[in-house]
């Protein structure tokens, strides 16, 4: 019994010792990250910041409304400390219901270009994307394309296919439209879109399927043309899937709007959660974040646009050229959210 006691306060005062010389392993630095991003590449970067800073990273994944009603249900007591959303409008829509704070870096403020950060710092842009067409070039004539609101023409009618108006991007496209050319002409696109729907080969002219699920659409011929986000593109010509591999391959890339109101961007954003516990941790991961080696990775690993303006485009974003963005703040995408989705409803954009 006694060696057994003996043992047993040998063991507690290694335990002690180690846990001095090493830090508690359960009780070490670590941040948690309520994310919306749901790309592989990410976590690579997550355990780098890992290596280069000994903080652990602990992720949530969810949608933007779950995560946000949950930060806003867990209030003080929150384990997230960082806020990633896919969409810039999520996190304005997060810094309306008080759920950030805004983040003081002067690295940040000086890297990412003012139109893709809230002017208060409560969040700041990522990664770039753009919302292209993407077309099937033995159906459709290069001076076929022009804008957005092109597709509303009779010319088009039963031939165009896009995403479901409960994705986040299109509500951001429709958005954009009514920061730029108020809301009547956003429900005149609208509806002229969804009047010109293609009918799939079920006979519905329904949207499904994600923005990848479109451009297959029309590689098999269920429609000529499909409003996408660019990265999809390099992820499907890198997916090892071959029906992905050919409709990259097939369809054509063409950034609309280029003589009028610019190309409909989106940034993934992140910020820093009101109610965090390690403001210093998650500040220096939102700065690895828009870091050149981490901006580096997302356009080489997931085809985005960086944000940083020092670090290069992927080889394959260069390839399509530079083209002319939409000028605006990206909280205008915030601003508008439920209008445009309201919009899309009354236009009967399922
Ligand atoms: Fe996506």
């Amino acid at each position: 019994m006694k060696s057994l006691l003996l043992l047993l306060s040998v063991t507690t005062l290694i335990g002690i010792l180690a846990a001095c010389q090493f830090g508690n392993p359960s009780g070490g630095d670590s941040i948690t990250v309520f994310s919306e991003r749901h790309y592989d590449s990410d976590h690579v970067l997550y355990d780098r910041f890992t290596d280069q800073t000994g903080i652990r990273v602990n992720i949530v994944h969810h949608s933007a409304d779950p995560l946000l009603n949950r930060l806003e249900n867990e209030g003080e007591d929150t384990i997230a400390d960082v806020l990633i959303i896919a969409d810039a409008g999520g996190l304005e829509r997060a810094k309306n219901r008080h759920l950030l704070r805004p983040i003081e870096s002067a690295f940040l403020t000086d890297v990412v270009p003012e139109n893709l950060r809230d002017p208060d710092n409560h969040w700041f842009g990522m990664t770039m994307r753009a919302r292209v067409f993407v077309y099937h070039p033995e159906r459709v004539g290069a001076s076929e394309l022009s804008t957005y609101e092109a597709l509303t023409e009779p010319a088009w009618h039963g031939r165009v296919i896009t995403r479901s108006s409960e994705n986040i991007y299109n509500q951001s496209l429709m958005a954009s439209l009514i920061e730029i050319a108020g809301e009547a002409h956003a429900r005149d696109f609208a509806e002229g879109l969804v009047n010109n729907f293609a009918v799939r080969l079920d006979g519905t002219t329904t949207p499904r399927g994600n923005d990848r699920a479109q451009a297959i659409s029309v590689l098999a011929g269920e429609a000529d043309l499909a409003i996408m986000n660019t990265y999809y593109i390099g992820v499907m010509l890198n997916s090892g899937d071959a029906t992905q591999i050919e409709a990259a391959q097939t369809l054509e890339v063409f950034f609309p709007n280029q003589a009028t109101t610019g190309t409909h961007v989106n940034a993934s954003a992140v910020g820093v959660v009101k109610h965090t516990s390690n403001v210093e941790a998650a500040t220096q991961f939102v700065e690895f974040l828009l870091s050149e080696e981490a901006q580096r990775h997302f356009t080489t690993s997931n085809y985005e646009y960086p944000v940083n303006p020092n670090v290069e485009w992927a080889d394959l974003l260069n390839e399509w050229g530079a083209f002319n963005a939409q000028d605006m703040n990206l909280s205008a995408l915030g601003k508008h959210n439920r209008r445009a989705k309201e919009i899309m409803d009354e236009a009967g954009w399922r």
